[in-house]
């Protein structure tokens, strides 16, 4: 039995392993752990990406939030999400097409071997997958209704996602847009590069989630573009297999922020 330590700011997160299941190094170092109370975890490059025990509350926050404040998301584009989480939810939206554009077709492959959170998403015949990097794809790529972001920390192969430039792709390439934005407490410095560059769309809003494996648990996303907040029970209803953590007033609630952070919003 091994303890895995994550470390940021002077501090750390550490989990009891029972072994690890897989480790390869390509384009990112990937490790897939069994954990003692967690059940399977994703690692990249050192940073904890997702346990078993919480990866549901932030795909379904990640996800459900844009899905369900545009009108009818037909289209959607995923930058990043190799392990399927978040296509897992997009799909119980009545989509007609999910476009899955990952850098690292090992993510992909391992965790559908090995960690499975994806419920065989991969399988279904609405899901493209691209392997390119998100901001060039964002460049070339036709319109769609929702793009989601779900990217490791802007270090390494990430950081095009989170310059200005890919911002500016995004807001001509949909209409509702939604990117994972770090931990507000002890990453500030990503962000705020990620709340500067959201500029490019004229309505953008943050809010936030506990997530108990990432940086000190408080977790931001923001939100741009023509979204609303109309109507979120009766799309909620629509909606195809059930949520474990996301409902309306969740939804809602996620948005009420603290003094402390409208400051470093605004
Ligand atoms: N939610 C997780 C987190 O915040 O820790 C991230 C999960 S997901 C595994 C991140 C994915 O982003 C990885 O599969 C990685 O390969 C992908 N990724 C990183 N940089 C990328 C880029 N430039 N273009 C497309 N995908 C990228």
């Amino acid at each position: 039995m091994d303890w895995f330590v994550e470390y940021y700011n002077g501090c750390g997160l550490t989990i009891k392993v029972r072994r690890k299941i897989y480790e390869v190094s390509g384009v990112q170092k990937i490790e897939i752990y069994e954990t003692e109370s967690f059940g399977k975890m994703l690692v990249i490059d050192g940073k904890i990406q997702l346990t078993e025990f919480d990866e549901a509350i932030y795909h379904e926050m990640l996800v459900h939030v844009p899905m369900l404040s545009h009108t009818h998301p037909k289209k959607v584009a995923i930058i990043g999400g190799g392990d399927g989480g978040a296509l897992r939810e997009v799909l119980k939206h009545d989509v007609d097409r999910a476009v899955l554009v990952d850098i690292d077709r090992n993510v992909i492959d391992l965790c559908r071997k090995y960690v499975g959170i994806d419920e065989r998403a991969f399988d279904d015949e609405r899901v493209e997958v691209v392997i390119s990097d998100g901001k060039e794809f964002l460049a070339n790529c036709e319109r769609f209704d929702v793009v989601i972001v779900d990217s490791t920390d802007p270090v390494g192969v990430s950081d095009t996602l989170f310059d200005k430039e890919f911002f500016e792709f995004a807001a001509k390439k949909c209409d509702v847009f939604c990117c994972q934005s770090q931990s507000p407490l002890v990453q500030k410095e990503y962000f705020k590069i990620l709340i500067e560059n959201s500029r490019v769309f004229e309505k953008r809003r943050v809010y936030t989630s506990c997530i108990p494996t990432y940086p000190l648990a408080l977790w931001s996303f923001i939100i741009a573009g023509n979204f609303d907040f109309d109507r979120l029970e009766e799309r909620f209803e629509r909606l195809r297999g059930k949520t474990k953590h996301y409902n309306p007033e969740v939804h809602r609630a996620a948005f009420a922020l603290p003094e402390w952070l409208k400051k470093e919003v605004e």
